[in-house]
């Protein structure tokens, strides 16, 4: 079924036959522009043997297009005032299912295991901005079986994901994203695509997981409590970043000794190390551990 919305006039309509208005805590702005709707779904590769996850349904813009090109779509909204809308905007399609939840409280690998008999899915959302990075971390961190991961986001946000080191923007979020996942920016997208428009500027950004993780570490943990630490105190050396961590309990010469036999000088910043050398550095730490 061909998707009705995605354009202003049948946008304001349906806000209108609703009575709707925006909540503000709830990070609404909904898509009002095809192209870029377009974009997304041709950029996530989604087709009729996928199922497609998607966080925050709003009044079911994207979800037509998704419902068209998937084979089923679970859509989970916090908004308990746009379900009934959702009803009628989705009703020409039976292979949608809505959940009426906090998307942060749902156990997402439990629901993808039962509804995708464990099977990788494929997420897709225009994200509410306020909690984009634990959506995203969450994903990750709890195993959901996820193939990729295609959204929009703020664009300083999709800058942070994709960059390396040596760059303004690089930090442990850059990290901690690159560890599962290849990013790409698909797409900037100006505050006109969206009613109403979000102050910032967005941008699509696509993570296709890893099948296998880029470098091995011994105690992820550890390796993500270091990089934290050392992104806390920016304009510290790393040294003194790891040494005064609340997070670490290493010694003035444990941190030396491991940073020197990282081959780096005793004035090494943070923000110059690779994922690669994060790894090492931390299973240079890993047998002081206390
Ligand atoms: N997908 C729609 C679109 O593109 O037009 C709406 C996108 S809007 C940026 C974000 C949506 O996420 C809103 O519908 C909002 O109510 C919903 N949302 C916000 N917080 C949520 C949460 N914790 N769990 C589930 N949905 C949430």
């Amino acid at each position: 079924k061909e998707p009705t919305l995605g354009n202003p006039q049948n946008t304001i309509e349906v806000l209108q036959k609703y009575n709707f208005s925006f909540q503000k805590k709830f990070g609404q702005n909904f898509l009002i522009d095809t192209h870029v709707l377009d974009k997304i779904i041709q950029s996530a590769n989604i087709t009729e043997n996928d199922m497609v996850l998607e966080i925050g349904p709003g009044i079911g813009t994207m979800t037509q297009y998704l419902a068209q090109a998937a084979g089923k779509v679970i859509a989970v909204e916090i908004d308990k005032n746009l379900i009934p809308i959702l009803e009628d905007t989705l009703s020409g399609y039976d292979n949608v299912r809505v959940i009426n939840e906090d998307v942060l409280k749902l156990d997402l690998k439990k629901l993808a295991d039962e509804e995708n008999n464990g099977k990788p899915v494929k997420v897709v959302a225009n994200l509410p901005y306020y909690i984009t990075t634990p959506i995203i971390m969450g994903l990750f961190e709890n195993e959901v079986p996820v193939e990729s991961i295609t959204v929009m986001v703020q664009k300083e946000v999709a800058d942070r994901m994709q960059t390396g080191p040596g760059n303004k923007d690089y930090g442990a979020l850059s990290l901690a994203v690159q560890y599962y996942a290849d990013p790409y920016i698909v797409a900037n997208v100006p505050p006109n695509c969206f009613m109403p428009r979000p102050k910032v500027g967005s941008a699509v950004i696509r993570l296709t997981c890893h099948q296998e993780k880029p470098v091995q570490v011994q105690d992820e943990k550890l390796m993500f409590n270091i990089i934290r630490a050392s992104f806390n105190q920016r304009r510290k050396t790393l040294a003194n970043g790891l040494k005064n961590a609340a997070t670490l309990d290493f010694t003035k010469e444990e941190v030396e000794a491991a940073i020197d036999a990282l081959g780096k000088g005793a004035s090494v910043r943070g923000e110059t190390l690779t994922l690669e050398e994060f790894a090492r550095l931390s299973d240079l730490l890993s047998p002081y551990k206390k």
